[in-house]
């Protein structure tokens, strides 16, 4: 479901350019669940972008749910990430003048969904948020307020959910809670699902990991690289 070929990219202009991918390879199949991990400033935030056709590649290829992101404009860009792409970030990035129900419904509302709020109260009460359904995020736990961001994520039923440090700001107890939640939810569906975490336990919890490098995928063993 997702294909990148020889993938190059660079950041920045002038004194900060940055080259940061150089020439990842990387398949992952539908389904299944991959752990990203490596340095910091390996580019594991600029895959996921990259996947997620937020951040353009300069060569190489990368087709993701049958799309060639490198072929496509913004606004084709746009309604790819719309149909296909559920993210997840460290910081939770919901809308704060938005209670829990409408940061759930707007993406469903988006797609069209003439159920959009129903649906979303389904999916706040499956994350275990029904009684929060009325709160703004300012009004949330940080792990409150991640379980909402994944409900978001997962309501419109994307084919694939990217997740950057999902936990990074949560302490270790709510982490693993929230990252349970997550995995069940991404396998329930069927979602492939991309993490990058700083904690080996969540990672080894995926079907797979893989190793970033300063800018390259460096697999971790030679069973995986016949996956
Ligand atoms: P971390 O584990 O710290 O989150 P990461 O592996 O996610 O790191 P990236 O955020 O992908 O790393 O960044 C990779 C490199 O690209 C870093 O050295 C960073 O300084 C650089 N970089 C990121 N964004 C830009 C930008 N907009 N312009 C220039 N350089 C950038
Ligand atoms: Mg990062």
């Amino acid at each position: 479901v997702i294909e990148l070929d020889k993938v190059h990219l660079t950041l920045g202009s002038g004194a900060s350019r940055v080259h940061i991918l150089k020439g990842v390879d990387l398949a992952i199949r539908d389904g299944q669940s991959v752990g990203i991990v490596g340095p910091s400033g390996s580019g594991k935030s600029t895959l996921l972008m990259a996947m997620a056709g937020l951040e353009r590649a300069d060569s190489g290829r990368i087709v993701v749910a049958g799309a060639d992101l490198t072929k496509l404009d913004e606004s084709a860009l746009a309604r790819f990430r719309g149909r296909n792409i559920g993210i997840v970030f460290q910081s939770f990035h919901l809308i704060p003048t938005m209670t829990a129900l409408e940061n759930v419904a707007v993406p469903l509302e988006l797609q069209g969904a003439p159920d959009a709020f129903e649906r979303a109260r389904a999916e706040l009460e499956s994350v275990g948020l029904g009684p929060r359904v009325s709160h703004y995020p300012a009004e949330l736990s940080g792990g409150e307020q991640q379980r909402v961001a994944i409900a978001r994520a997962l309501a419109p039923m994307p084919a694939i959910v990217i997740a950057d440090e999902p936990t990074g700001n949560l302490d270790e107890a709510t982490g693993r809670e929230i990252a349970s939640l997550m995995f069940s939810a991404a396998e329930a569906r069927n979602t492939t699902l991309v993490l990058v975490s700083h904690d080996p336990e969540l990672a080894e919890r995926c079907d797979r990991v893989v190793e970033m490098h300063s800018g390259t995928v460096v697999t971790r063993d030679a069973a995986e690289a016949a996956q």
